[in-house]
């Protein structure tokens, strides 16, 4: 199916990226068409018993872009607003997140258009266990494994898990990543992405020759990416000035207290009327004073709209797809230098990698093993995007994407076309 059937302006965002890197490294042109389709899309019905007695049908996806480096990899996103054609361009960003990162693993993404906040635990149970049902013959630890994303949890991998065994007739722990330990999850899974992001910021400062304890960091959306990074980043040394969720900002320019606003938020749902912060509405937040701009909430946040308003200096992307390519554009003429998704968001997928390899072993980790290895695996990614960027003139996303699409280029041509 190629990505233009499911036209959207995500979508098209990706085609762009994946368009300027196959210009930039001369991709065989065969390869380039069918890197711009995705291999498998699956839309499927979930009906779903709710509290009420009524059923509701829920829409549900899986969408796989590429398996040459190996089985499908990606999140499942539970959100309202969750379409064929934002599942697919999120499915061909993991394909180069896993590529640039030396996995071996190729991209897909999965997800249910609904409110999780709105269904109680039974109902996101049933829906849960359903959709697992629907695709169940998709999906499998050597062919394409779940994790979580946005609206899903550790709670939710593991409803997915019991299903995928139950219809299996034995324990599949390696079905999903991001299970809870005691599921064999691995221990530092729930805070890979966010504990990535702050290693990366640290290679990032070093590059520019920043001190972190200078430095101040704004975060956009505080769930599992949002609140770990502002923790982490906190733990750095950096004074982490503001931090928003769906409800609004919270802004105060001489630090907030992260463990504070994490109890706040776990009490009141919510990160806005924190009494130590000036309340500060969504859209204004992302133009605050900062040295280091996180957006970690979703899609197309900073557009050609806001981003000459911008005032980082380091702009990190915590979300997929936060910068559209009209902004990325703007952000480069101010020199600020952004670092792309798929390598600053890519620790938990790194991580997912080492649950699957645990699993597959019965054989499991420490934590400091696991953040030692991160850290490596992150280090070597940043350095080599960096040197690509420097050797060529490129913004660290095309220098990323070069990478990405180049080593899943050279694997097609080596494997050729099965006919
Ligand atoms: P989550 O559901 O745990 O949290 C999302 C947060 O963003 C919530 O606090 C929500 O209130 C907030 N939010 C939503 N819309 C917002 C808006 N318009 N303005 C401000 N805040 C908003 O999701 P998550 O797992 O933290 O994922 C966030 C982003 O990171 C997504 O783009 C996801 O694809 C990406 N990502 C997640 C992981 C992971 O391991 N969970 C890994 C890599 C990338």
């Amino acid at each position: 199916m190629a990505i233009e059937d499911v036209k959207s302006s995500i979508n098209e965002m990706a085609l762009a990226q994946l368009n300027l890197a196959a210009d930039r490294i001369g991709l065989d042109l065969n390869v380039r068409t069918r890197l711009s389709s995705v291999d498998r899309a699956l839309i499927v019905s979930v009906p779903t018993r709710m509290d009420n007695g009524r059923v509701h049908v829920f829409t549900g996806y899986r969408v796989q872009h590429n398996d040459t480096l190996g089985p499908f990899k990606g999140g499942i996103r539970y959100h309202p607003e969750v379409n064929l054609g934002e599942i697919s361009a999120l499915a061909m960003w993991m394909t180069w997140k896993c590529s640039l990162a030396g996995l071996p693993f190729g991209g897909a993404k999965g997800g249910i258009a609904c409110d999780p906040t709105e269904l109680s635990r039974n109902e996101l149970q049933g829906m849960t266990r359903r959709y697992t049902a629907e695709i169940l013959n998709f999906i499998g630890p050597q062919l394409d494994i779940p994790a979580p994303d946005m609206g899903t949890n550790e709670q939710i991998m593991a409803w997915i898990m019991d299903t995928y065994s139950q219809h299996k007739g034995h324990p599949v722990p390696g079905i999903v990543t991001g299970k809870p330990v005691a599921v064999g999850g691995t221990l530092g899974r729930r805070e890979a992405t966010g504990r990535g992001i702050a290693y990366v910021v640290e290679q990032a400062t070093t590059h520019l020759g920043m001190q972190l304890t200078k430095c101040s960091a704004l975060v956009q959306g505080f769930g599992n990416v949002g609140l770990v990074t502002a923790r982490e980043l906190a733990r750095l040394g950096i004074t982490v000035v503001g931090v928003s969720d769906r409800s609004g900002g919270i802004y105060n320019s001489r630090g907030l207290p992260i463990e504070d606003v994490v109890r706040f938020k776990e009490r009141n749902k919510k990160v806005l009327h924190f009494p130590a912060g000036d309340k500060i509405d969504g859209k204004s937040f992302l133009e605050l004073p900062c040295d280091i701009l996180v957006p970690s909430a979703t899609e197309m946040q900073i557009t050609q709209e806001n981003a000459a308003l911008l005032k980082c200096r380091i702009l990190v992307e915590g979300a997929n797809g936060p910068t559209t390519p009209e902004a990325d554009k703007i952000l480069t003429e101010k020199e600020v230098l952004v670092i792309p998704d798929i390598l600053a968001n890519a620790g938990g997928v790194i991580v997912s990698y080492f649950e699957w390899v645990q699993d597959l072993q019965n054989f499991f980790w420490t934590e400091s093993e696991v953040n030692q290895k991160l850290n490596g695996m992150l280090a070597r990614s940043f350095h080599a995007v960096v040197e690509l960027n420097r050797r060529e003139h490129v913004s660290l996303r095309l220098a990323a994407l070069m990478i990405a699409v180049q080593r899943v280029g050279r694997a097609m041509l080596l494997r050729g076309l099965y006919a």
